[in-house]
């Protein structure tokens, strides 16, 4: 018989880790914050402590409140006065930092280009004309679907300057998700590229967008980048090329005074566990919360070159390669291309070329490095890197342990930031010069938010495993979901009383640290324990055979669930039935014998969304011999059914 849980256990904790990693001395004493006792100065006066943060940007007129919190609704600085793009670049431009780079970018090609704040305005300006010359104004929404060029960036920051909102669909999507995503926000502007460059070919953006184009009857005008010189189609009246109307426009263009609650973007969520939401985010609450994270988490200084690997059409991008970097005067690095191009050290020889001091990527892209070897990085000058981070996923502490070890060469404090679209800015991490980290737990939270761990009857548990639950408003959280307050409402404010839930599964253990445990819906009910993916699946990369694992459950008579795991493998390593045997043993002998796997299935790659995280939900449905659910997200829908026909074929 199956046992029933306790009802308070929301999820149980199995895996411990031990090691630790205090900040190098060398970092402490230079970092730009030092003091331990912010988190309590913080606590006592949260208001006060992000109205320092705000009054370090330019204003137009200054707030009467800090906050106005009326949940699930929050406004921020409320009747301040201030334009994004005046702070992210005409303040710079007019200061010593004129003539200091603000975008390095490398093509994946190797062409390069330096934009330094003087140029960046120039051109925001510039662009910012021509959008008022095709009749974009303040409120209207404008769809950007673009590779990574510095012209993503340009536009961005362009319609922030006249209060335009901007809707940016990653440039990997399909002409259905696009089209789907423009409608949505009724966007009136596309802005495009002919195309962009991917592992040696050109990503046909433009023949994308036309076929979304045929479904989109609120766009007005398309501007074109000709960043491959792909002569694609130009429809007449519609369409025009980035260089023409630059040309044709405006060299000034005064920034829009916007409320501190007017809309800065919308961005849809990744789409993990269905369909993407069109997550909203406001002006003035959102640059201080951006502004304040980048600069204590990434320790930003006039001198570093920061690289955040993450493409600009996800939230990451958003928050920390163009707003919270630009914001701080930072020299941001951008490569458009693949990481495996032309070889498996692209990354390390940019980083050796550009001598990179800080460098933010994802697990997927650290777990895919650790597949390939440790010959690459090792064959480049990494020395330059002072500080290494990571969001999107957990980290396994062998992956965190492996990016410490081979890229950060023991030198580098690591910071595993968790966030959301949602929350805009990154709410639990360690401040790089003050907290002492534990691979795979991405510490604290950050100095005024405030989180805790919900069992499953909404009470706080101070050491264990829950729900993650974040109890107290914050400056870059979302203010709704795109004409959904139905959804908006259902999906965060509905589990708990004023607290907002982010539907992930957590633990905290005796000093307080958070550790990210997988989604709630992943949950594992393996004889009435409930377990995060996240432990077995660290337990799995423990193994040094194992590069990657997912794990899912399935019905079974007599535990409930039984656990059944897909692996992938280092390269070079043999699949067989005896690897099989040993994981089983190895993840029962880690954290338990009620954990035993029931099934390993080797599996070359697993399938993941466009932003590379894992979808588990696609491999419950292969597990249970289901046909398969919404596969629009994927990056590459036949790994989903390759599997599906593997493991039909293993069972039979
Ligand atoms: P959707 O909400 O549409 O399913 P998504 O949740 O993947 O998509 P994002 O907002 O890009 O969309 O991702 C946020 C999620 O990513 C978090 O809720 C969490 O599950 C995971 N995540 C991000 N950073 C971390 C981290 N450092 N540790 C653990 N999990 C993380
Ligand atoms: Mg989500």
């Amino acid at each position: 018989m199956m046992k029933t849980q306790p009802q308070s256990e929301a999820i149980n904790v199995f895996l411990e880790e031990k090691r630790t990693f205090e900040p190098p001395a060398s970092f402490r004493r230079s970092a730009n914050i030092q003091d331990p006792d912010i988190y309590e100065r913080a606590a006592r006066d949260v208001e006060s402590f992000w109205a320092r943060f705000a009054s370090e940007l330019v204003w137009m007129k200054k707030w009467d409140r800090v906050l106005e919190w009326d949940p699930p609704d929050a406004k921020w600085f409320v009747n301040g006065k201030l334009n994004v793009s005046f702070n992210c670049v005409d303040r710079w431009a007019k200061s010593e930092f004129r003539n200091k780079a603000a975008i390095i970018w490398e093509g994946e090609p190797g062409e390069e280009r330096t934009l330094t704040y003087e140029v960046l305005y120039r051109e925001v300006n510039q662009f910012a004309s021509a959008l008022k010359k095709l009749g974009v104004a303040k409120g209207d929404r404008v769809a950007i679907y673009m590779p990574m060029i510095p012209e993503t960036a340009i536009a961005m920051l362009a319609c922030a300057r006249i209060g335009a909102v901007h809707s940016v669909v990653f440039g990997g999507f399909s002409a259905e998700s696009l089209a789907d995503r423009i409608n949505d926000a009724q966007a009136k502007v596309l802005i495009t590229a002919d195309g962009g460059y991917r592992r040696g070919s050109v990503v046909p953006l433009k023949r994308d967008a036309d076929a979304a184009l045929t479904k989109t009857p609120s766009i007005e005008h398309v501007v074109v980048v000709d960043r491959c010189h792909s002569n694609p189609p130009m429809k007449d009246g519609r369409d025009r090329w980035w260089h023409e109307v630059m040309g044709d426009a405006q060299k000034f263009c005064a920034p829009e005074p916007m409320d501190s609650e007017d809309l800065l973007y919308i961005l849809y969520t990744s789409g993990t566990t269905g369909k993407p939401k069109g997550v909203i985010h406001t002006t003035g609450g959102y640059l201080t919360g951006v502004y304040a994270t980048a600069k204590w988490v990434f320790d930003l200084k006039p001198s570093d070159v920061y690289w955040c690997s993450a493409d600009i059409g996800w939230v990451t991008g958003h928050s920390y390669v163009v707003y919270g970097p630009l914001a701080n005067a930072a020299t941001v690095f951008m490569y458009e291309g693949a990481p495996n191009w032309p070889e498996n050290d692209r990354f390390w020889k940019l980083i050796e070329k550009y001598r990179v001091t800080i460098f933010y990527t994802a697990p997927t892209a650290i777990r895919a490095f650790m597949k390939w070897g440790t010959e690459w990085p090792e064959r480049c000058d990494l020395s330059s890197l002072r500080l290494l981070g990571t969001v999107g996923e957990p980290i396994n502490p062998e992956a965190w342990m492996w990016y410490h070890k081979y890229i950060g060469r023991e030198k580098c404090p690591v910071v595993d930031t968790w966030w959301q679209t949602e929350t805009g800015m990154i709410l639990i991490t360690p401040l790089p010069g003050i907290v002492t980290t534990k691979p795979g737990s991405a510490t604290k939270p950050f100095p005024g938010v405030e989180a805790c761990i919900m069992n499953g009857q909404g009470e706080k548990v101070e050491v264990g495993g829950g729900y993650l639950a974040i109890t107290k408003p914050w400056p870059a959280m979302l203010r709704g979901i795109y004409g959904d307050r139905k959804r908006y409402i259902q999906e965060y404010w509905s589990r708990w009383d004023k607290i907002y839930f982010p539907a992930d599964g957590a633990k905290r253990d005796e000093e307080g640290y958070f550790w990210l445990l997988g989604r709630v819906d992943d949950v594992l009910n393996v004889a009435g324990h409930r377990i995060g993916t996240m432990e077995v699946e660290s337990a799995l990369v423990d193994h040094m055979s194992v590069a990657e694992a997912a794990v899912v459950g399935k019905p079974h008579e007599i535990k409930g669930e039984a656990i059944v795991c897909f692996v992938t493998l280092k390269e070079g390593i043999q699949r067989s039935a005896d690897l099989a045997k040993q994981l089983k043993e190895h993840v029962a002998n880690k954290i338990g014998k009620i954990v035993r796997p029931e099934e390993i299935i080797f599996s070359a790659e697993l399938p993941k969304t466009r932003s590379g995280k894992i979808m588990r939900r696609l491999l419950k449905d292969i597990a249970l011999g289901k046909v398969l659910g919404d596969t629009t997200t994927l990056a590459d829908p036949d790994v989903v059914k390759r599997l599906k026909e593997q493991y039909e074929n293993t069972e039979a």
